[in-house]
């Protein structure tokens, strides 16, 4: 396991992803999203994730220096088409048009479809939160194998289809950031748990059988095993809702087998901007938060030293150690991101020279 500033992890990234062919500009905004989210502390989104980018991109499945296209403007509906361009590139131009439609009708429907990887949807709440708009996301995840066992299934049938809901926060409390997956871990903390020869916790995932295990190797092996669902019937019908918004109403399409896999990861996003100074009084809502986010927090803990926190707490609270700390990189991902960066044209030499 290695330490590294995140500056200096941004500058490999970049390094790797314009030895791709990504201009100076796309590699700089895509290297900052992936290091955002490992400093937010969701490596499974962060710079991990290079190693298949590459790849994907040798199989012509993402194309570099694509940028976003409006297919219809009605009003305060934007319908774009991602065309395999990086999604950290066209669901950020997409919510930035969306975000300014915003601004002139009150709400505005973002739907994104053909987006490459999107990474961590909070980075697009984050910037509805920037402008003061409040911003709601589903997103499907298509063109792969499924990951995820329906509610009383035996074997996966969809993704880990994100929903995210941001809310500026009141005149003491921060923005507000719900930004989750709905399968009940992350495939790339299954990975982790395999790699450091761990188990996962019970009633996380099922094996090729669809019994019950708590062995992190049933998702690297074939037959696949399957994740569950958050919640029970209710957080599976949260991923069906996503599949079917972010999937149908995009008109980008679901993981339903009609559809073709050619094992990239492609994104389907539906996102509600809204500008909440159309809908009242912001100081009454600003001191409306912070008493309500007041009375939630004074709950006694349970467990001492486990205070209740907001959604958004924990990532502000590893954003701020990784910030002082550096970002942790296992030894297994950091060869795999030396092995892309060399076919990229990028010597482990260079990079160690970055790292210092
Ligand atoms: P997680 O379980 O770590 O956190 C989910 C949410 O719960 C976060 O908003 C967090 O702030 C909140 N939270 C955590 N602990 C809390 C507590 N004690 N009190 C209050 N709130 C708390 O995240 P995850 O579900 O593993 O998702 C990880 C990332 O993966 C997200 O950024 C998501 O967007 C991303 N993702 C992306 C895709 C894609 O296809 N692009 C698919 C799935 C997930």
């Amino acid at each position: 396991m290695m330490l590294i500033a995140p500056e200096k992890l941004q500058k490999v990234v970049e390094a790797i992803l314009m030895g791709g062919g990504s201009s100076a500009e796309e590699a700089e905004l895509v290297a900052w999203h992936l290091v955002r989210a490992n400093l937010t502390g969701h490596d499974s989104h962060g710079v991990g994730m290079v190693p298949a980018y590459v790849f994907i991109q040798h199989m012509d499945l993402l194309k570099p220096n694509t940028s976003v296209k409006l297919v219809k403007d009605d009003g305060a509906i934007l319908r774009f088409d991602g065309a395999r361009g990086y999604g950290q590139i066209v669901a950020r131009q997409a919510m930035d048009q969306t975000i300014a439609r915003a601004k002139e009708t009150g709400i505005a429907l973002m739907s994104l479809a053909n987006a490459h990887h999107i990474g961590r949807v909070g980075t697009y709440g984050e910037q509805a939160l920037k402008a003061g708009m409040v911003s709601i996301h589903f997103a499907n995840v298509v063109d792969h194998s499924p990951l995820v066992a329906p509610f009383r299934g035996s074997d996966s049938r969809f993704g880990t289809n994100p929903i995210c809901i941001a809310v500026p926060g009141g005149d003491k409390t921060d923005d507000i950031l719900l930004d989750m997956a709905t399968s009940k871990v992350a495939l790339g903390k299954v990975r982790v748990a395999m790699n450091k020869g761990e188990e996962v916790e019970p009633a996380t995932l099922l094996d090729k059988t669809g019994a019950p295990t708590t062995d992190p190797s049933v998702m690297f092996d074939e037959p696949r095993g399957a994740l569950l669902a958050i919640g029970a019937h209710k957080g599976y019908g949260l991923a069906f809702m996503a599949e079917v918004l972010a999937g149908v109403l995009t008109g980008g399409g679901t993981i339903q087998p009609g559809n073709e896999r050619h094992n990239s990861i492609i994104n389907h996003m539906l996102a509600i901007v809204i500008d909440p100074t159309r809908l009242g009084d912001r100081d009454w809502m600003r001191g409306e938060i912070d008493a309500m986010v007041d009375y939630f927090k004074a709950s006694p803990e349970q467990t001492p030293g486990e205070p209740v926190l907001s959604p958004g707490d924990p990532e502000r609270i590893s954003e701020a150690e990784r910030r002082a700390n550096g970002i942790p990189i296992d030894d297994t991902t950091w060869g795999e991101i030396l092995d892309v960066a060399k076919a990229n044209g990028v010597s482990a030499e260079q990079i160690e020279g970055m790292v210092g």
